[in-house]
């Protein structure tokens, strides 16, 4: 069975877990380094990225998550996008800094922090996903390589995949639509071929 680790240090990673079982992955929870062996593929969930940040230095993951995200699909929603780009305008927070994209936190504001919107993905096809934002980032930079897979009605992009890494602002782990999972898998599957 794929075995797809769920970053665990602080968010939403049992939605993500329960997700993954229901598109016939093995989730397992990553706490520690050596967790990281045997697995196909990682997500990082949303949360907090300055929490997620400064627990994955105390448990000694940030080496070996950049590691395993040179060799392996890895994909990041909300905070989890935060923690794997390049360039968040900030120099203390500690991230993972792969993908090309530079974000900005918590775009959104006070007022609208979150909500939800629905989105054209072109890569999972129709319908539009129902997407949930909350206090979301958005990218405002993408390198050469980078493919955007979702932008709001306004142009900003939500959504971006880089090789074997994705990317999305949102929360699909919060609704019941798991095509965005399966697309997931589908990077796990050529990678793995
Ligand atoms: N605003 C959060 C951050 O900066 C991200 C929010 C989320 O993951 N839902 O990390």
């Amino acid at each position: 069975m794929t075995k797809i680790g769920v970053l665990a240090l602080q968010g939403a990673f049992i939605e993500h877990e329960t997700m993954l079982q229901k598109v016939g992955a093995e989730p397992v929870e990553v706490r520690l380094p050596d967790q990281l062996d045997d697995l196909d593929g990682l997500i990082i969930p949303g949360g907090e990225s300055t929490t997620i940040g400064r627990l994955a230095v105390a448990y000694g993951l940030i080496e070996p998550l950049r590691q395993f995200a040179q060799r392996k699909p890895t994909w990041g929603t909300c905070a989890g996008m935060i923690f794997l780009a390049k360039d968040i305008g900030i120099d203390r927070q500690p991230i993972l800094g792969m993908m090309d994209i530079a974000v900005n936190r918590n775009a959104f504001g006070r007022q609208i922090d979150s909500f939800e919107t629905d989105l054209n993905i072109p890569v999972i096809g129709d319908p539009p996903f129902h997407a949930v934002f909350i206090r979301a980032p958005v990218v405002t930079e993408v390198g050469e390589g980078v493919d955007v897979l979702a932008r709001l009605n306004d142009g900003r992009i939500v959504g971006v995949q880089q090789g074997h890494w994705l990317a999305t602002a949102f929360h699909p782990e919060l609704t019941h639509d798991d095509r965005l999972h399966r697309h997931f898998l589908s990077l796990v599957s050529r990678d793995k071929s």
